[in-house]
């Protein structure tokens, strides 16, 4: 009989790992506490307007795509994806840059705002990709054991990991100009950490963006989590809604299953963890099971900061770029604020996603889902969002009105929501709202991250954020790789 697989969340960590283990004859089942699939990749839906929940930006597309070559299945059947021309827009003081793929068009942007730094960015692109080719096998294995660190693959990145630098000060090796340091490392921000913090091995991620693109699925990037739940069932998994999961069902530190809010007891031979690991582990584990990601202890664990997103139906579309940053005046402050002294934002940096310029999808003729992301502390700083709420909104409006050309943005605002950390916390079962998990320090990463098969019980796996490789979505995809094939090469032996 087939092994039965139980998967605690349908997150795009989860759905990933059910359709690879359903392709490979195993019995899937996905518990997930919400009404819709995808958790924080999920559908926003404003009465005519579309919006993406959460993740907006797609980067290393290739993943998805072998995600779905692995079970069998091509992502092109199930999702038009457009490659963006214009990556995205920057905007500092005065100065604004567009970042297109187009390598000598790129350097003579670059060249016009800080003359010589183009140079630089040639450079930057030569030496990352080298840099990049020997990090993704480190990535893409399991780095469950200290001596996996003495591995060949790892002692040959090792000149090549920047090990010693901040994220910033390795991309100051290229560039004297500060807005264009900003622009090759405020992709930190994916982590939840500020350039200054994140280790230098980051520097992939711009690099990333440069070399591969970035995209859009036709309706957002929610439809990935629909596609690879489309292609799950198609497997054979059976995904159940509205039934979440209050604990896990343990004999000693093996687990046997899950119990739902419902009182149900459900059996499994093997159960993956997709929802929030801090979340899950301090509140479906008994305490005193676990001893390395106790309670306390993970109470004292470094997390990333949140975020505050407003999604905005819109009477109007603006003809501006599809994704735009605009950064704080005193970016470092703000980035300080964020991760170390935990205060709001008086000068926020903010991110915006114009969709509708590129996918008319979205919303009715005429109009556009706008989705404005504001990094926050998360809630760790005791901000009282009730309280804060109002006033951080006008900011909000006010900041985008003053630097951009969304300039009258207010006046066309039709349908509005918004989510605080509070309730990415609360209503997404996020730990502390940090929306991009564990932070990605030195001593939270590889072998110092929660294991992909998770040590602490048998039986037991993660996927997401908080396991290796780390957070954001394309590294999400790979961490359901990783446990995919391992779960796999277990029942082999
Ligand atoms: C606002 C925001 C913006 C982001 N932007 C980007 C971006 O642009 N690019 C990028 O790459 N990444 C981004 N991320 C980070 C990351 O890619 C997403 O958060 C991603 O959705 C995380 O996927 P996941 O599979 O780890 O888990 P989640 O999406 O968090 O899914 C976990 C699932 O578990 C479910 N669950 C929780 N508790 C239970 C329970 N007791 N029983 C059953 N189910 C339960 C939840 O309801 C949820 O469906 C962003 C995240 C947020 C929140």
């Amino acid at each position: 009989m087939a092994k039965k697989i139980l998967i605690i969340g349908a997150g795009p960590g989860g759905l990933a790992a059910a359709m690879m283990l359903a392709s490979r004859g195993f019995h899937v089942e996905v518990f997930e506490k919400k009404k819709t699939i995808g958790g924080s990749n999920s559908r926003l839906k404003l009465g005519d307007f579309m919006f993406d929940k959460g993740p907006t930006f797609l980067n290393m597309a290739y993943i998805a795509e072998d995600v779905f070559a692995y079970a069998g299945k091509n992502l092109h059947d199930y999702i038009r994806m457009i490659e963006l021309t214009e990556l995205y827009e920057l905007i500092f003081d005065e100065t604004s840059l567009k970042v297109t793929q187009d390598i000598e068009e790129m350097k003579r942007r670059i060249d016009q705002i800080a003359p010589g730094d183009g140079d630089g960015y040639l450079r930057f692109m030569k030496k990352t990709k080298r840099k990049m080719n020997v990090l993704v096998p480190i990535l893409q294995s399991k780095m469950d054991k200290f001596y996996h660190y003495a591995s060949w693959r790892v002692v040959r990145a090792l000149p090549w990991l920047s090990l010693t630098k901040s994220l910033y000060n390795d991309v100051s090796s290229y560039f004297k100009d500060e807005r264009i340091k900003q622009a090759f490392t405020f992709q930190s921000n994916y982590l939840g950490m500020s350039s200054w913090e994140s280790p230098g091995l980051f520097s992939i991620l711009p690099y990333i963006e440069h070399e591969y693109g970035v995209f859009h699925p036709e309706g957002g990037i929610n439809q990935l989590s629909k596609a690879m739940a489309k292609a799950a069932a198609e497997l054979g998994a059976i995904i159940y809604l509205e039934k979440g999961v209050r604990k896990l069902v343990l004999d000693g530190k093996i687990v046997k299953g899950v119990e739902l809010f419902s009182g149900e007891r459900i059996e499994a031979d093997e159960v993956i963890v997709n929802s929030d690991f801090a979340h899950t582990m301090t509140t479906m584990v008994d305490e005193g099971v676990l001893k390395k990601y106790s309670k306390r202890r993970l109470e004292n664990k470094s997390y990333s900061c949140s975020a505050y997103t407003m999604y905005l139906g819109l009477d109007k579309c603006y003809p501006l770029s599809h994704h735009t940053i605009v950064f704080a005046n005193d970016y470092k402050r703000n980035s300080e604020q964020l991760t170390k002294s935990f205060e709001l934002p008086d000068d926020p940096s903010i991110y915006i996603q114009n969709a509708s310029v590129t996918d008319s999808t979205l919303a009715p003729k005429g109009g556009s889902a706008l989705y404005i992301h504001v990094p926050v502390p998360n809630s760790k700083s005791g901000i009282d969002w009730d309280k804060h709420e109002e006033r951080f909104r006008e900011l909000v409006f006010d900041t985008i009105e003053k630097r951009t050309s969304f300039n009258d943005l207010r006046k066309h605002v039709v349908i509005e929501k918004t989510i605080t950390p509070k309730q990415w916390e609360e209503d997404m079962s996020i730990y502390k709202g940090a929306i991009y998990s564990l932070s990605h320090m030195l001593s939270q990463l590889m072998v110092m991250r929660p294991h992909n098969q998770f040590e602490e019980l048998e039986n037991c796996w993660l996927v997401g954020g908080a396991t290796h490789p780390g957070s954001g979505l394309p590294t999400i995809l790979e961490s359901a790789k990783i446990t995919a094939k391992a779960i796999v090469k277990k029942e082999k032996h």
